[in-house]
């Protein structure tokens, strides 16, 4: 039978995630019963989880972890804050799990393997110390930076001021200027722009180590688990086109196409044109197309491995012909378009749009062939 290591509980870290998971699903409700909420509340709500979240997205996983482009210091200092208050730890310790998760990707060294179960991805790896702390030794680059430094001595203190001091003192404010009990004010800044917006930013976090390691598409690579979902990307400001991410960590995209849902990168592209960010990192379009053609060709060679072993004995070859055929023509337009990459010649989005649709009709058409009855 399975037994909780209790020897190797991280009490700490344990006791703030269920107490505050504990308050946000019990003592929130009592409060809302009690007393409502009014829109200052809510709005303050909001503005905390987009700070929050943003911080984590553009500041500790983008800019601090894979230096995916350069900030300007009022960015820098505002995601360093603002990311003090998901208390998710300091941005040094997170961007060096981050680094050794993109390094040792579902294997032993991995923080958050997913192999070793989806609620160990999600929370259980900050719960239990199941393994020797490893040394901080990726990180020496941001240990050059004094507000990454400075973060890092003080980030449970700047937590709890901005997190959750702040918000409760303007709730205090707010009902003081309108004739209400500031207490109840208090005690709701408390609870809603603090420790709820905290429990649901810290499980979007969580949801891109365990969720987006499990559920969606791998348009880009099957090397590793990690997946490409819509749905995931809107719960995760944008961090749900994961797949892409770990085949291309150092873009500042993560939905790279124009339709996917991507605020991060938005902001990112924003801040560089009000001059607050600059050098963005870009994967180029024939590189992302090469990956997804070499994708689709993976997996129309597998298609046909089925085809081939259902296959009785002088059962009619068409089915297998035909995939045959195609899966040549799509090795055959990977080599060129890597051939043409290599010999750094220029391709026009013409080009790629033609060896893009051509590769999902070839899909498309080998998808429709089943085998043949006999004939
Ligand atoms: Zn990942
Ligand atoms: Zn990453």
């Amino acid at each position: 039978m399975y037994r909780i290591p209790f020897d190797r509980v991280n009490w700490t870290t344990s006791s703030f995630l269920i107490g505050t998971a504990l308050i946000a699903l019990f003592g929130l409700p009592v409060y809302l019963y009690h007393y409502g909420a009014n829109w200052f509340l809510v709005a303050l709500f909001f503005f905390y989880l987009i700070a929050t979240m943003m911080s984590i997205t553009v500041g500790y996983h983008r800019l601090f972890s894979h230096l995916a482009f350069k900030a300007k210091l009022p960015v820098r200092v505002f995601t360093l804050i603002f990311g003090a208050c998901a208390f998710e730890n300091a941005c040094l310790d997170w961007a060096s799990d981050h680094r050794r998760h993109h390094k040792h990707v579902d294997h032993d060294g991995d923080p958050y393997d997913i192999s070793k179960g989806f609620m160990w991805a999600h929370i259980g790896w900050l719960m239990f110390k199941l393994n020797p702390e490893p040394p901080m030794d990726n990180v020496n680059d941001l240990r050059k930076d004094k507000w990454v430094m400075w973060q890092y001595r003080y980030v449970h203190w700047i937590g709890l001021v901005v997190g959750l001091i702040i918000p409760s003192a303007l709730g205090y404010a707010w009902n003081a200027y309108h004739g209400l009990d500031p207490w109840i004010g208090a005690l709701g800044g408390f609870l809603i722009p603090g420790i709820a917006r905290i429990v649901v930013a810290q499980h979007c976090t969580f949801f891109i180590n365990s969720l987006c390691h499990t559920v969606g598409r791998q348009p880009y690579s099957t090397s590793h688990s990690a997946r490409d979902s819509a749905v995931m990307a809107f719960l995760t400001f944008g961090e749900g086109y994961h797949n892409y991410h770990h085949e291309f960590q150092h873009d500042y995209r993560n939905g790279v196409k124009a339709w996917q849902w991507d605020p991060s990168k938005w902001t990112i592209w924003t801040l560089s044109k009000l001059g607050l960010a600059d050098s963005l990192r870009r994967v180029p379009d024939s590189k992302i197309l090469l990956a997804e053609m070499r994708e689709a060709r993976r997996k129309a060679e597998l298609h046909l491995e089925e085809i081939r072993q259902q296959q009785q004995p002088g059962q009619c070859q068409r089915a297998s012909d035909k995939v045959h055929e195609l899966v040549e023509k799509l090795a055959a337009n990977y080599h060129e378009l890597e051939n043409a990459i290599a010999e750094r010649v220029q391709l026009s989005r013409e080009a790629l749009n033609r060896w893009q649709n051509e590769t999902r009709g070839i899909m498309r058409e080998i998808s429709r062939i089943q085998l043949l009855t006999p004939a």
